[in-house]
């Protein structure tokens, strides 16, 4: 099973995932929990260049071209291995937020991201998307101050809310795969939201 966390910044998807694995290990399960852009060794190297707030001219391409480049190594050296032997896998974002970032927020074309999502994933995408939703105001407000500034905390809200309507648009175009979660309200209330969207999945 391979279950993606979405949402802008400050909607609790790393909250919500440790607190799944958690659940899940109690159940007997075997958990891989892992992030994007990171994951592997050379995906966490080309993090930091994505990250690096003294990379302000970073061409839009080029951080396009890096968010897969990371995800080619993080899905063919971590991932699919994790899933052949059974594991579950929850993965703090995955390609839905490059569609979000770098083509909502960025405005690169979505044919370009469609293009290299083939070629580096082929047919496979996740098995359940978990969309973390709240105002991009909230999210920000949440987000400020928790850790290094990275090269997209300079971006500006009206960013952060093109970012939020691209989920949600692609979460109305995939329903058999996203399930939408109000994060605006308290942890409990949304770990508990996380935890019935899993048991719906495993019942269909
Ligand atoms: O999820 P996390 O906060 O670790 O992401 C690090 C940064 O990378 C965030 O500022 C996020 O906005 C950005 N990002 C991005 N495009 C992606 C994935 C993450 O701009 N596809
Ligand atoms: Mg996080």
């Amino acid at each position: 099973h391979f279950i993606t966390l979405e949402g802008i910044e400050g909607a609790g998807k790393t909250t919500q995932r440790d607190a799944l694995a958690g659940c899940l290990r109690d159940a007997g399960l075997q958990v891989l929990v892992t992030r994007e852009p990171g994951g592997s060794d050379i995906a966490e190297r080309i993090r930091a260049v994505l990250l690096d707030p003294a990379n302000t001219c970073m061409q839009g391409d080029t951080e396009l071209l890096l968010m897969f480049a990371a995800r080619a190594e993080h899905l063919h050296q971590r991932i699919l291995p994790a899933l052949a032997a059974g594991s579950w896998v929850l993965c703090d974002r995955f390609t839905d937020a490059t569609y979000a970032y770098q083509g909502g927020g960025r405005g690169l074309p979505v044919e370009q991201i469609a293009t290299l999502e083939r070629l580096v994933q082929g047919e496979r995408r996740p098995d359940l998307t978990l969309l973390f939703d709240l105002p991009a105001a909230v999210g920000l407000a949440r987000a400020r101050g928790r850790s290094e500034p990275d090269r997209f905390e300079s971006e500006q809200r009206q960013f952060f809310e093109r970012v939020r309507d691209t989920y949600l648009a692609r979460a109305a175009a995939e329903p058999g795969r996203f399930v939408t979660i109000d994060a605006s309200q308290d942890p409990a209330a949304v770990g508990a939201a996380s935890i019935a969207a899993v048991q719906g999945y495993l019942a269909r």
